[in-house]
């Protein structure tokens, strides 16, 4: 696709859109006597309105990702992401998605909350997807594709090249959710925006950043793109403190973690495939474990009565018998392995 077919997909309503402008937008000086925002002029260490546009955690972001700023945007969690993808190409009761099942609840709750039709593609059996089935399922009225990759909760990649192939065949945005990228062998796809105009890449700062109650998503795609998602977000959508946070914790050594969660990950699997309850451990490249059980529900019940929190996917199609098993200290892991020990001691007896 070429960047000004993407035009096309934009909500009339969105691509006339006039937005707002803040005090900030205005004039961006950070030295003088600020009397444009009627703020409070008594120092409380946040009675000024945070930077509309996050301009030195974009910087700091830029460095890391290897993504120009003008490529990133910074919103309220991926969510915000998601949502805006809906409200600025989804025209309610007239366009539609398509996303994969099983996957993330947020690409269809979403939806439903705009008012656009979702359709639903089944991974295969060994949560693979079928390029032919997902493309099947679009029709003139479907403006984006929802992908995860690495799949929450089946925990595997799709292909680099199935990927790409695609964001190529299909004439409108395709969303690549990348929270667990981190985590995985096959890396980011990101750099892939600068040659597909319909790709929008989403990643979080709440997984391997550690950060999920600072409340920070990332989006990756063309400056074109990024223009509207910042022409529709809030205009202050990220509060200062969480700015201000991350721009420090964007300082810390994050590869060890990563290190330490997968070879946690590791020892945790080989655990689990040893256990007389577990009937098979999903490969994973996220940081967490599908794992599937002979009586899921029992294991659940037990597990939360000895308080250890696990996600139940018993019920959700393609995933029946399993428990969503979410990698963490040491210890912790220990915890969890102690008492499925006890389930399955006081099942034999
Ligand atoms: C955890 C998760 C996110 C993160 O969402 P935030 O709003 O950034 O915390 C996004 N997508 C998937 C698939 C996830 O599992």
């Amino acid at each position: 696709m070429k960047i000004n077919e993407i035009e096309a997909l934009v909500r009339p309503n969105i691509r006339a859109l006039c937005p707002y402008s803040t005090a900030r937008d205005e004039f961006k000086g950070s030295l003088g006597v600020f009397l444009d925002a009627n703020e409070s002029p008594f120092d409380t260490g946040f009675n000024r309105y945070p930077d509309p546009r996050q301009s030195a955690l974009k910087e700091r972001l830029s460095a890391i990702k290897c993504i120009p700023a003008g490529n990133i945007f910074v919103g309220n969690g991926s969510d915000e992401a998601i949502d805006l993808v809906y409200r600025i190409f989804c025209e309610p009761g007239k366009d539609s998605s398509v996303i994969i099942s099983p996957s993330y609840g947020m690409y269809s709750v979403c939806a439903d909350i705009n008012g656009v039709a979702y359709r639903s593609v089944q991974l295969e059996e060994d949560f693979s997807l079928d390029t032919g089935k997902l493309l099947a399922a679009c029709d003139p009225t479907t403006k984006v594709i929802f992908l995860c990759s690495p799949n929450n909760p089946t925990a595997n990649v799709f292909p680099t090249e199935q990927i790409l192939d695609i964001v190529d065949r299909f004439p409108g945005m395709v969303v690549l959710d990348e929270a667990y990228a981190d985590f995985s062998s096959a890396g980011s796809l990101r750099r892939y925006i600068f040659d597909h105009p319909n790709l929008i890449v989403l990643q979080t700062l709440s997984k391997a950043w550690g950060l999920a109650g600072l409340r920070l998503g990332l989006a990756f795609s063309n400056e074109y793109v990024m223009r509207l998602f910042a022409m529709v977000k809030y205009p202050y959508n990220v509060n200062a403190l969480s700015q201000q946070a991350a721009l420090k914790a964007l300082g810390q050594d994050v590869r060890v973690k990563i290190e330490e969660t997968l070879k946690q990950r590791a020892v945790l699997a080989g655990e689990l495939e040893s256990s007389a309850c577990v009937r098979k451990v999903y490969p994973s490249e996220a940081n967490f474990l599908l794992v599937e059980f002979d009586d899921p529900d029992a294991v659940y019940a037990h597990l939360v009565s000895d308080g250890v929190i696990v996600r139940n996917r018993n019920k959700v199609k393609g995933c029946s018998g399993c428990l969503r098993i979410t990698v963490g200290l040491a210890s912790e892991n220990e915890a969890l392995m102690k008492s499925l020990k006890r389930y399955e001691e006081s099942n034999i007896r």
